[in-house]
C-alpha cells in the first residue's frame, strides 16, 4: 500500500537552516552504538538521531550518512579514500596534543588504537580557551579536502588540517576523528544497519513524526535497499527520496550509465544432481565460469566508456586497449548501454584463455595501451541497460536478444560467454569438464525465463549457481575469512606466526564471527610475508565487534585487514567458534581449513557472510 501523498517533503529542500549539526552529537551517537550490542536498539539510536538531523538540517543528512559509514562519497568517485597511514598521525597527535613521539608510539604498542590515544591525550591536555566546537559540515569537507590532497606540500596541508580539527576536538570527539581518518571507525555499524535506519528516519519525518505501521516501514526499507542497488549513490537517493517520497524511489532512481549497480552474485553448489534438483521444470543455461575480473562496462552518451570491478570502483584506465565503441554492432543507433562481463588474461598467438594469474601480472595504474603485454579478452554474459532502458527486470532469455543485437563480437577482443542450454546430466557433466578444459573454473547456471530470470543487483541469487569444479568434492565453493588472530610459530615456525583465527562476517550486525583455526597450506615463505603483512595490525585486545569463546583465545588479535580463501572439507557445530551462533546455540566451524590464498580484491566487509556459512552448513546437514 503506498502512503498518501507526503506532507513534509518540500519542506525538506526549502527548510530554513535553523541550525548546525555538531560533530560532537554524532560522536555521542557512535560512542552509543560502540557500547549497545543488541542491532534493534542500534537501528533506533541511528533512526532517531538522523529524524532529528531531518528536523533540524536537512541537507546535514547525506554528509551524516557517510560519517556513520567512514566512507567520502560513493565508491566509484575516485579520490575520496582516507584510510591514512599510522606514521602520518602518530606525528600529528604527537605535534598536536602535547606529547613525544616515543611515547605515543609506546601508547599505540600497549592500547593499538590511535583514537583512543588521541582522546587520552587531549583529555590531559590544558586549554586556555574553550575551542569553539566543530561542525558536522566542517568536519566532513575537510575530510573531503585531506582524501583529495596531492601533489608538493599535501602531506603538509593534511597535517595543519587534523591539526586544527584536534585542538578543537573534546571527549570522545578526537577519538572517532582519527579512527575515522585511518577509516577504521569500526564501531560495530554495518552498512545494512545505515540503511534501514535512514529509511526508517525519513519514513518517520514524512509521516509528520507518527511512525508509521511495520508494513509500511518493511516496504520503505526495500524500496531504499534496491534504489541503493542500482544507484549506489546516497546523495542521490537521500535527495531523491527527500523529494519524491521514499514509496516512489523506484520510479525515480533508475539504472544510469556512468554510475555501477552492485553486481549481482551466484550461490555455490556442489553438484549437478544438487542444480537440477533446484532448477525442476525451469529452463536454464549453463555458461562457462571464466577465471578473470568482473568488468561492468558503460557506454556513456557522450561516446566515452567506463569498465567498473565488483566493488563499482572505476578501472577504465587499467584497460587502455579496449574501446567498446569497436564492439557496437550498430553504432549509430546505440547511445549508451550497460555489459556485465568478465574480463580474462587472452594469449592471442594461440587464441586461449590464460589463468588468473597472469592476468594478475598486469599493471594496476598508468597503463599505457602499447606496453600491454597481458592481453585481455571481454566476455559479456549479460546485458543490463540499453539505450537508457533498464533491462534488469527483463527475463534472461530477453536481455540475450538485446546482448545479440548491440554487439559485434570479435574474437580474442570481445565474445559472449559460451554457453549451452541443456537439462540433461551427462551433456552438463560433460560441459563443465570441457570449461575446465578451456581454463574456466566451471559453470554458471541460469533461469532463463520469467521473474526468476531477472537481473537481481547485489543479491546473491538462487537463480545463479556457480558449479566450480576443484571445490565439489568440499562444501561447493571456497570462502572468504578475515583474520582476527595468530597462535605463535613453535619449532620450524618460530618466528612467524603458525596458525591464524578466522571468522565471517555478519552483515546484520557488522561483527566478525569466529569459524576456525588455520596452520594448513603455507608455505615457509607465505608464513614469512603474513608475519610482515600482519604483525603491524596487532591490538591489544579484540575489537568489541569480535565474535569469540573466551576458551581458546589467540596470541595475538589484529585489525581486521585481510581475508584468507580457504577451503574446507566439510563444517559442523562447535562449542568453540561462533559463526552463526545467532541461529544456532552453538557455533559453526570449518573442519580441516587449508590455507588457498590472500584475497587482496575483496574489503573484509566482503567476506563470506555469516548467512552463507549457515547456508553451507545446512545444505550439507540436507545433503545427509
Ligand atoms: P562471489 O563474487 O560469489 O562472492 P568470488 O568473488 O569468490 O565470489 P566466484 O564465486 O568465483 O567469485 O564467482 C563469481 C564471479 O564469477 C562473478 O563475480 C564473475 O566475476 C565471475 N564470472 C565468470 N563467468 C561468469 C558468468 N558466465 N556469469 C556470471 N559471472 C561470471
Amino acid at each position: 500500500v503506498i502512503p498518501k501523498p507526503v506532507m513534509r517533503l518540500a519542506l525538506a529542500k526549502d527548510k530554513k537552516e535553523e541550525g548546525k549539526i555538531l560533530y560532537s552529537d554524532v560522536c555521542k551517537v557512535f560512542n552509543e552504538v560502540e557500547n549497545t550490542s543488541s542491532r534493534l536498539s542500534i537501528v533506533k539510536l541511528c533512526s532517531e538521531f538522523l529524524y532529528s538531523v531531518l528536523n533540524k538540517t536537512p541537507r546535514d543528512l547525506v554528509p551524516i550518512t557517510y560519517l556513520f559509514i567512514n566512507k567520502l562519497g560513493p565508491d566509484y568517485e575516485p579520490g575520496l579514500e582516507l584510510g591514512l597511514g599510522e606514521g602520518l598521525l602518530m606525528k600529528t597527535i604527537s605535534e598536536s596534543c602535547g606529547k613525544s613521539l616515543a611515547q605515543i608510539k609506546a601508547k599505540y604498542r600497549e592500547l593499538g588504537d590511535l583514537g583512543r590515544i588521541a582522546q587520552e591525550a587531549r583529555a590531559v591536555q590544558p586549554t586556555m580557551f574553550k575551542p569553539k566546537p566543530l561542525t558536522t559540515e566542517e568536519v566532513f569537507s575537510n575530510l573531503q579536502v585531506i582524501a583529495r590532497a596531492q601533489g608538493k606540500d599535501s602531506q603538509q596541508r593534511k597535517v595543519q588540517l587534523i591539526k586544527r580539527m584536534l585542538t578543537a576536538c573534546q571527549g570522545v570527539e578526537a577519538k572517532y576523528l582519527i579512527r575515522s581518518l585511518e577509516s577504521k571507525l569500526r564501531i560495530g555499524l554495518a552498512e545494512k544497519t545505515v540503511l534501514i535506519a535512514l529509511s526508517q528516519a525519513i519514513l518517520t519525518y514524512e509521516h509528520n513524526g507518527v511512525e508509521p505501521s511495520n508494513d509500511i516501514v518493511d516496504a520503505a526499507e526495500q524500496k531504499i535497499r534496491d534504489a541503493f542497488c542500482q544507484v549506489p549513490n546516497y546523495e542521490i537517493v537521500i535527495n531523491t527520496a527527500l523529494e519524491h517520497g521514499i514509496m516512489n524511489l523506484d520510479k525515480h532512481c533508475v539504472l544510469t550509465p556512468g554510475i555501477p549497480l552492485k553486481p549481482m552474485l551466484a550461490k555455490p553448489s556442489k553438484s549437478i544432481s544438487e542444480v537440477l534438483d533446484r532448477f525442476q521444470g525451469q529452463r536454464f543455461t549453463c555458461e562457462y565460469k571464466y577465471d578473470g575480473e568482473r568488468a561492468q562496462v558503460h557506454l556513456l552518451p557522450d561516446g566515452t566508456m567506463r569498465i567498473y570491478s565488483r566493488n563499482g570502483e572505476n578501472m577504465t584506465e587499467r584497460y587502455p586497449e579496449i574501446n567498446i565503441s569497436d564492439f557496437i554492432a550498430n553504432p549509430a543507433e546505440t547511445h549508451t548501454l550497460i555489459l556485465d562481463c568478465e574480463a580474462v588474461a587472452w594469449d592471442k598467438e594461440q587464441s586461449k584463455i590464460l589463468p588468473f594469474q597472469v592476468l594478475s601480472t598486469r599493471k594496476r595504474k598508468g597503463v599505457v595501451a602499447e606496453d600491454v603485454k597481458v592481453r585481455v579478452c571481454l566476455f559479456a554474459f549479460d546485458i543490463l541497460c540499453y539505450n537508457d532502458e533498464p533491462l534488469i527486470n527483463k527475463s534472461l532469455a530477453e536481455r540475450r536478444q538485446y546482448l545479440e543485437r548491440a554487439l559485434k563480437p570479435v574474437p580474442g577482443e570481445l565474445q559472449y560467454a559460451s554457453e549451452v542450454t541443456t537439462m540433461n546430466l551427462e551433456e552438463m557433466q560433460s560441459y563443465l569438464d570441457q570449461s575446465v578444459r578451456d581454463s574456466c573454473e566451471g559453470l554458471m547456471v541460469k533461469v532463463l525465463d520469467g521473474e526468476e530470470s531477472h537481473y537481481e543487483p547485489s543479491k546473491r541469487s538462487r537463480n545463479w549457481l556457480k558449479l566450480k569444479k576443484d571445490y565439489l568434492q568440499g562444501v561447493g565453493d571456497s570462502l572468504d575469512l578475515c583474520v582476527l588472530g595468530a597462535y605463535y610459530g613453535r619449532g620450524k615456525r618460530t618466528g612467524t606466526y603458525g596458525g591464524f583465527l578466522l571468522g565471517c562476517y555478519n552483515q546484520d550486525t557488522g561483527e566478525f564471527e569466529t569459524c576456525c583455526k588455520i596452520g594448513t597450506g603455507f608455505s615457509d615463505e607465505m608464513l614469512q610475508k603474513l608475519y610482515e603483512q600482519l604483525s603491524p595490525t596487532e591490538i591489544s585486545e579484540p575489537k568489541a565487534f569480535y565474535v569469540y569463546s573466551e576458551s581458546a583465545p589467540p596470541d595475538v588479535w589484529f585489525e581486521p585487514s585481510m581475508l584468507f580463501e580457504v577451503l574446507t572439507a566439510d563444517l559442523s557445530l562447535s562449542p568453540v567458534y561462533k559463526a552463526g551462533s545467532g541461529i544456532y546455540d552453538k557455533g559453526i566451524s570449518l573442519r580441516f581449513p587449508r590455507f588457498i590464498r590472500i584475497r587482496d580484491d575483496k574489503s573484509v566487509e566482503d567476506a563470506t557472510s555469516s548467512e552463507q556459512v549457515v547456508e553451507f552448513y545446512e545444505s550439507q546437514a540436507h545433503m545427509k
